[in-house]
């Protein structure tokens, strides 16, 4: 793929923190840096810095961003690659891909941070061979991307698979949703803010025995289902800071089962629902290593 001294370049932008790295994959990680994001010229600029001096000596070949959204990854239209409504106070309208790209003169890739980590656990981690499966992130705010017929899901704009409509019952649970756009959609009821606001407890605090967990679980595998029926996913890969509760696995992998009835009549949900829905390979390398992936991909290594 590449000779000893050509490496890629990868951005993990987050909300709140930046991680860059150089390399050609997850065992070949020459540097790396984990910076909080702060207004744009500032951070921008720290990640240009550290290219320029973790690249000293060796070839960087194309640069890939997984960023936070909403993005335009459509790279026939004249805002490709900006950051574009975003409330995050100083980034809406961000000219990212271009700003890297003019910096360091090489090719750079751009997609939203869940396809990007979707494409890192297809080329290294839990989704290797598969043609459609999907990653979803469960953390400040509930994100997926993913392939289909072996393309990132692309489309419009780009999917917003956390703001799906699901069944809320109020008299189990009061708590009214905390979606700007639409309260009590997925995001609002199961991000991990929405169960910090309902229990008043940080889900990192909450017992693996408390309530949250049950309602959690609920939650996620109505949207869960909703994906299935829609693209039929070969896999669905759960990461993001709420999914580091394991003992959700089980109990949304039960729920899913229960909630498709039999009506899907595939063995990857009837028997082998433990390899269906699983945690990423990479772990909380899956974006960073996704960008590296799409940095081959962009120059076609
Ligand atoms: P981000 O979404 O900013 O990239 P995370 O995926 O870590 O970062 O998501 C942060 C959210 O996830 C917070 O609401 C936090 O309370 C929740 N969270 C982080 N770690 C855990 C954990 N171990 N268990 C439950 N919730 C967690
Ligand atoms: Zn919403």
């Amino acid at each position: 793929m590449s000779s000893n001294n050509q490496v890629y370049g990868g951005i993990e932008a987050g909300g709140t923190k930046f991680v860059c790295a150089v390399g050609t994959g997850p065992d070949d990680i020459r540097s790396s840096i984990t910076f909080p994001t702060t207004y744009p010229e500032e951070t921008l600029e720290k990640a240009v810095s550290f290219f320029r001096q973790a690249t000293k000596g060796l070839t960087l070949v194309a640069i890939g961003i997984a960023s936070f959204g909403p993005v335009d990854p459509n790279p026939l239209s004249p805002t490709y690659g900006y950051i574009t409504s975003t409330p995050k106070p100083g980034w809406a309208n961000t000219n990212f891909a271009g700003y890297i790209r003019e910096s360091l003169g090489v090719p750079v890739g751009f997609d939203t941070d869940t396809n990007v980590a979707a494409l890192g656990e297809h080329r290294w981690g839990a989704a290797v061979g598969l043609e459609t499966f999907i990653y979803l992130t469960v953390g400040t705010g509930i994100g997926g991307g993913g392939l289909v017929n072996g393309k990132l899901i692309h489309g419009m704009l780009h999917p917003e698979m956390g703001h799906l409509a699901i069944p809320h019952d109020k008299e189990e649970d009061p708590f009214e949703g905390w979606c700007k756009f639409h309260k009590d959609c997925l995001e609002g009821l199961a991000s991990g803010p929405a169960i910090e606001s309902r229990w008043g407890v940080r889900g990192e605090n909450l017992p693996a025995d408390h309530p949250a967990w049950q309602l959690e679980a609920k939650y996620l595998a109505f949207g869960l289902v909703n994906y299935i029926y829609t693209l039929s996913p070969q896999r669905i890969i759960m990461g993001g800071g709420v999914m580091q509760q394991s003992h959700l696995f089980p109990l949304i992998r039960q729920r899913v089962q229960h909630l498709l009835n039999g009506y899907i009549q595939a063995d990857d949900v009837l028997q082998r629902i433990d390899q269906y829905i699983v945690p990423p390979k990479l772990g909380t390398r899956a974006g960073v290593l996704g960008a590296i992936a799409l940095a081959q991909d962009t120059v076609g290594d």
